[in-house]
């Protein structure tokens, strides 16, 4: 028999916070994965981690408008609730707050959080305001779902950053785990955008991840000029005729800022577009 406790959809700000605050009363530890849904493998992941290490575990389930640009995929990102129910289910999750977007911003809702220096570079570039949506967004589920822990995926390895800093920089009482990127058979980091993909660009896409693993034996082959890996990278990518680059950077891990030489960590990241899907994914570089 299956004694654990159901799944609670919860919709409204003041259930969550008496639902989380009641646990941490009893001494139970919570832990928080944020999402925008469309859960796979690599969200996941990371709700499996949240379970293994906290008493309660709560999903949130949120495609923030904030964080889309005008003309982006705001209106057709997948929304599949009912699988992403059985998902959280079937991993133990207690409850999934997933509120309206007018629960979360009110007409006069105004304030913005910017992570100065870290949210204007790499995807920050072709995306601009994407990561205030971010960090925003982010800062207020915090604040509405007051956990011990929270799990981010390094597959978003910018965000990832940029919530540490400012989780640092405003001293919010969270911890953050970060978690590492799951990926389908042939490399391809999981995402809910690879559902945009055709079959052809599907096949394609792969050419993000092997760039990447180039970038890593090119490195391990004693190689440490960030402008020749990238300069072998972009061909990587560029040999598949669907692929539209739209960054291969070598950046230091903390600050972002571009690296020219490998001296030191190093992330090597990069995106692609194919048709309508702009595709990330990140590696991390050791001399
Ligand atoms: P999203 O729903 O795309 O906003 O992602 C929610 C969380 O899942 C973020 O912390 C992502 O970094 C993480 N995530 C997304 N894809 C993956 C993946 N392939 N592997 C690990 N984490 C992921």
């Amino acid at each position: 028999v299956d004694d654990s406790p159901p799944l609670r959809w919860i919709h409204s700000i003041d259930e969550i916070r008496g639902l989380v605050n009641a646990a941490r009363g009893r001494g139970e530890r919570v832990g928080l994965v944020p999402t925008m849904g469309a859960l796979h493998d690599g969200h996941r992941s990371l709700l499996v981690r949240a379970r293994g290490e906290n008493d309660l575990v709560v999903a949130t389930l949120f495609v923030n408008p904030l964080q889309f640009a005008p003309g982006e995929d705001f209106h057709r990102y997948p929304r599949t609730e009912q699988q992403d129910g059985e998902l959280c289910a079937a991993v133990g999750v207690n409850a999934i707050f997933a509120p309206s977007v007018e629960t979360m911003y009110p007409p006069a809702s105004c304030t913005r959080v910017q992570v100065t220096g870290l949210e204007d570079r790499l995807c920050g570039r072709s995306r601009p305001g994407h990561f205030v949506g971010v960090a925003t967004v982010v800062l207020k589920l915090f604040n509405i779902v007051p956990a011990d822990v929270a799990y981010f995926g390094l597959k978003d390895f910018q965000q990832a950053k940029i919530i540490e800093r400012m989780v640092a920089d405003l001293n919010l009482p969270i911890a953050i785990r970060l978690c590492p990127t799951v990926r389908e058979a042939d490399g391809l980091a999981m995402s809910s955008r690879n559902r945009y993909l055709t079959v052809d660009e599907r096949a394609q896409a792969v050419a993000l991840y092997q760039s990447l693993q180039l970038a890593r034996s090119l490195v391990a082959g004693g190689e440490r000029s960030a402008e020749r890996i990238r300069d072998r990278m972009r061909r990587t990518i560029e040999s598949r005729p669907l692929a539209r680059i739209d960054y291969v950077e070598l950046v230091d891990p903390q600050t972002l800022e571009a690296a020219p030489e490998v001296t030191g960590p190093t992330v090597a990241a990069v995106a692609v577009r194919f048709g309508g899907a702009r595709l990330i994914d990140n590696e991390l570089l050791v001399p």
